[in-house]
């Protein structure tokens, strides 16, 4: 991710720091300053600074959570508007999501009880809730106050909205009694009616809440799509959802007579495939248009299509071919023969054509790929 500096690698896991945070950082300075001069600017800057270790722990909690199901976390960036650890995939079954969810905001639950614990072994006694609620006041010490924001982090993960931990323990639940993707939906429904009660809230009380209240429901939303997405292609093969009838190019072919596939067909990506019948690359219109523009008509079409493109057999489950697709970042997957021979394509457009078959079909409809697997 561009904007971020990676100052830490903690057992396979990258710990980043957005520019973003670091403005932050001497946003807090100069607001802190203005209250009480140079003293109080650089106690703000350590409190915040304190509470984002306790935000990167949090993480953490995640990580080794996640790690305990095979799952690897190449890294964690902190936001001033929190930490974020990008797991390689979500746990399938709902209980180690469950396990998975939870265990950041426990290690908050952990760090705040054994800072009460430390003020009461160290004399101060118990700390009443108030002092705890009252983070904003520099009367309170640095120990209380981060206490009490660990607390905060607590509850306000719990809401049980999308993208907060709450709203991954809501989904883990509902799963155990419906499809992933339903409980998905059903989670996202909650969580977006979080974010409308949020934005109503900040309209009153603190403009803040709207602009939490936008980034809860797009994120909501975006979990809805990547759930259908993954229902959809579960129990399916890629044999199922790949495109058969498409034209492609030789490896002699130029620009000019891909130029002139693309008008006479509704293709938008072209595979080159050489004398064996094997994929050398997939020319996209994009790519097509630049080569045209910038090394003219006579260009090799293999000349370009500079990224590699990712081949999966016809028998491969769907789920491998669309992360081959994802993660390869290539315009199209393509399906190939035992032999090698290229018998398929599978593109983004054509995964989208299929989802909007799929939710437009009767609910009791199991269509051709659940009765061939049971
Ligand atoms: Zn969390």
């Amino acid at each position: 991710m561009p904007w971020s500096i990676t100052v830490a690698r903690v057992s396979g896991t990258d710990v980043r720091i957005h520019v973003t945070f670091l403005l932050f950082l001497v946003w807090i300075w100069a607001a802190y300053y203005r209250q009480g001069g140079t003293p109080a600017a650089w106690d703000g800057v350590i409190f915040v600074s304190l509470l984002f270790l306790c935000v990167l722990l949090h993480e953490f909690g995640h990580v080794i959570a996640a790690r305990r199901y095979g799952i690897k976390t190449p890294d964690i960036t902190l936001w001033p508007f929190g930490g974020i650890a990008n797991l390689e995939r979500i746990p399938e079954k709902p209980s180690q999501e469950l396990v998975v969810a939870i265990a950041g905001p426990l290690v908050n639950v952990a760090i705040a009880a054994g800072l009460i614990l430390y003020l009461w072994l160290s004399g101060f006694g118990a700390v009443p809730a108030n002092r705890l609620a009252a983070i904003e006041d520099p009367a309170n010490s640095m120990i209380v106050k981060l206490a009490g924001a660990n607390i905060f982090l607590v509850l306000f993960n719990l809401i049980p909205a999308f993208p907060m931990d709450g709203g991954r323990v809501l989904r883990a639940l509902l799963a155990t009694r419906f499809s992933f993707g339903r409980a998905t939906e059903l989670a996202a429904m909650v969580g977006q009616g979080f974010a409308v009660l949020f934005g109503i809230l900040g309209i009153f009380t603190n403009p803040m809440l709207i602009v939490i209240a936008v980034f809860v429901f797009l994120a909501a939303s975006a979990e809805a799509g990547h759930a259908q997405l993954r229902d959809v292609s579960r129990g399916a093969i890629v044999s199922d959802a790949m495109i058969t009838h498409f034209r492609s190019l030789s490896t002699q072919s130029t620009v000019n007579e891909a130029a002139d596939l693309l008008i006479q067909t509704t293709q938008k990506e072209f595979p080159i495939v050489d004398g064996a019948g094997k994929l050398r690359g997939v020319l996209t219109r994009d790519a097509m248009i630049r080569a045209l523009k910038e090394k003219g008509p006579e260009c090799p079409v293999l000349e370009a299509t500079p990224a590699q493109v990712p081949t999966v057999p016809a028998r491969a489950t769907l789920e491998a071919a669309i992360k081959a697709l994802q993660e390869s970042g290539a315009p199209a997957v393509g399906v190939a023969d035992p032999s090698g021979r290229l018998v398929g394509l599978l593109t983004a457009e054509n995964l989208g054509e299929m989802m909007m078959i799929r939710a437009a079909r009767p609910k009791d409809y199991q269509g051709p790929w659940r009765r061939r697997l049971g």
